[in-house]
């Protein structure tokens, strides 16, 4: 079985959910986890927002607008008063339990359960209408299946267990559709796998029932060898390795979240970047497979802090760079990029939220230096040593560019470089020259 995942454009108006509907009923039996329609996760947050600060007029004015905009898709999603009524109720129900938050106490654990709602309701509307299309399907309720553990990592086994009973409750649905980004806790209490998480939901489906295929759904034709934002003459990568993929979404590539890569690459299943746009694109294969000898695509991460440490001390001493990242695990803050010398250590991260604290006790260690604004640009490719002249070509490109720092070798698959946010689209467009054309 496969399973395919559709984002909040693909869902986003009445129009867009029937051409889903249409790429979905093959006959073919498969599972369907829908997002949010596009923009609605973006009000849940403000609405909880309201809440937060206690302005319950502006939460319910954003609820009554939110509310319109499901009103007016119901008018065009369905063809017969009967549906019509039926998904009326449905989305009823669902803003007056919005609205019923204005007279509680609002935490993190009221929050959550209002972002949950958007993927209810996109779920819960395509439903129906796959039933007055005649079609066979059946809703999985995520709440009941997907969970996290006390690290706030996904339970597989219980994932897997809980799934599966779902599917053998319902036997012989073809359609079989599903909330992503939803979740319990550890504790019972509906969480989520973080913005853009249904991507993630639909590989951890995958890896759960041993799918054939995991296909996200977006509108963009694959993963690009560079961004087409500042970029012009872009285009997709056919195959791309799981790691190579990894390195892309992590350090920048929107199309696909980073998380959703390692489910599929330990249950080595298929992951296919498909547009619903233009369907019969070719898109991107992400898979065991990797494009010997090639450089793929670049990527480009933002909101980069490089931080320098420099110490006389660090000169034949061991455990000083122990000393400095204890202190980066001591403030929760995870690196992404290093560059060592003999007498100093260059790190980036991108959560600054304990930054003074970080930098202050990196002061004890050595002479520290901030650069902010600063952008990571990866390189991903087939690059291990014996691609001699890879990397050469990488640094060539980037000739003209001042460059902050470079790392390779920390696996066979990427090339980084740290520089000026302000040498952003020069720099992308300069490894577009040099390697692709
Ligand atoms: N609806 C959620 C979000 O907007 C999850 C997703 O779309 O992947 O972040
Ligand atoms: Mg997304």
């Amino acid at each position: 079985m496969k399973v395919l995942k559709f984002g909040g454009t693909s869902v986003g108006s009445a129009a867009r959910m029937k051409d889903v509907a249409k790429l979905i009923c093959d006959g073919e039996q498969k599972i369907v986890v829908l997002s949010a329609m596009s923009g609605t996760t973006n009000s849940l947050v403000e609405i909880s927002d309201y809440f937060y600060k206690n302005n319950t007029a502006g939460a319910l004015e954003r609820i009554n607008t939110l509310e319109q905009k499901y009103v007016d898709v119901i008018a065009e999603l369905y063809a017969t008063d009967t549906y019509k009524t039926e998904a009326t109720k449905v989305i009823k129900s669902h803003f007056e339990y919005l609205r019923s938050f204005s007279k509680s106490v609002f935490t993190l654990f009221e929050e959550k359960a209002i972002l949950a709602e958007g993927e209810l309701l996109s779920t819960n509307m395509f439903q129906l209408y796959l039933l007055e299309q005649g079609q066979n399907s059946e809703l999985l309720p995520a709440l009941e299946f997907m969970r996290i553990d006390k690290n706030s990592e996904p339970d597989t086994a219980y994932i897997a267990e809980n799934l599966e009973k779902f599917l053998i409750e319902q036997p012989g649905k073809t359609y079989y559709i599903t909330q992503g980004y939803i979740c319990r806790n550890f504790y019972g209490e509906i969480d989520n796998l973080q913005r853009g998480g249904s991507d993630y939901t639909a590989s951890l489906i995958g890896a759960a029932i041993k799918a054939d295929e995991i296909q996200i759904w977006t509108d963009i034709d694959g993963m690009h060898n560079n961004d087409p934002r500042y970029v012009e003459k872009t285009t997709p990568v056919p195959f791309l390795h799981f790691e190579e993929a990894a390195e892309l979404a992590y350090f920048g590539a929107k199309i696909l979240h980073p998380t959703c890569i390692l489910p599929a690459k330990l249950n080595n299943i298929p992951v296919r970047l498909l547009n619903t746009m233009e369907p019969d694109a070719p898109g991107t294969l992400i898979s065991m497979q990797s494009k010997k000898g090639t450089i793929q695509a670049v990527a480009a991460k933002d909101g980069i802090t490089a931080i320098k440490i420099k110490s006389g001390r660090m000169l034949l001493a061991h455990g000083f760079l122990r000393k400095v990242f204890e202190i980066f695990e001591s403030y929760q803050t995870s690196i992404d990029m290093i560059t060592t010398s003999e007498v100093g250590v260059s790190v980036t991260i991108d959560n600054t939220k304990r930054l003074d604290e970080i930098l202050n006790s990196l002061k004890k260690l050595g002479t520290v230096t901030v650069d902010t604004d600063m952008v990571i640009i990866c390189v991903v490719g087939d690059l291990p040593a014996e691609n001699v002249g890879f990397q050469a070509k990488a640094v060539n490109s980037m000739k003209e560019i001042p460059v902050r720092m470079i790392s390779y070798g920390g696996s066979n698959y990427n090339i980084s470089f740290l520089i000026k946010s302000e040498d952003k689209k020069r720099a992308l467009n300069a490894l577009s020259q040099g390697l692709f054309n």
